[in-house]
């Protein structure tokens, strides 16, 4: 009864022993259930590395 984690390149909710690699990122470790996901998130980690903001809202997100 592992927890489910979150894919946080394309979302899907995989268990960490089914994950196909890992990083870690900033003192977390986050889960990709394929390399093509682990590849886009370490070619843009800042883009996907903020599991906690899920509802799309850009609330602390100043553009510019
Ligand atoms: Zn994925």
């Amino acid at each position: 009864m592992a927890d489910k984690v979150k894919d946080p390149v394309c979302g899907m909710e995989i268990r960490p022993e089914d994950a196909v690699s890992s990083v870690d990122h900033e003192g977390r470790t986050l889960y990709f259930c394929s390399h093509v996901c682990h590849e886009t998130f370490v070619k843009d980690p800042h883009r996907y590395g903020h599991p906690a903001e899920e509802h799309g809202g850009h609330a602390g997100h100043g553009g510019h």
